[in-house]
């Protein structure tokens, strides 16, 4: 088909890409509770959905499934024990949460 309009290509601008795929997965998830924050693991990058209803109360959602994303997910999912979290995750939520970033419902 002539004038086909080329699908944009940001490989050249990894800042750009990052932000269109970080609104992508907004878009995504934007018929979920309002108020969830995404949070990506500092260590491994899996992006969880964060809200905070109390001080101490956080509820995570996952988009993805964890043990796909996360190495430490997949690690602890292939041993023995039921209880998997990802430290690093947790740091990462405890810091975004102390700087302000997941506001208080
Ligand atoms: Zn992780």
């Amino acid at each position: 088909m002539a004038g086909w309009a080329k699908a944009p290509d940001f490989a050249d601008r990894p800042q750009r890409l990052a932000e269109v795929r970080a609104q992508t997965i907004v878009d995504k998830h934007g018929h979920l509770e309002t108020g969830m924050t995404p949070v990506a693991c500092r260590n491994c990058g899996t992006e969880v959905l964060v809200r905070k209803s109390s001080a101490h109360q956080t509820s995570v959602q996952w988009p993805v499934h964890p043990a796909d994303h996360c190495p430490v997910f997949r690690e602890q999912a292939a041993g023995p024990g039921r209880h998997v979290s990802c430290p690093h995750l947790q740091r990462t939520i405890d810091h975004a949460a102390a700087e302000g970033l997941i506001p208080l419902e």
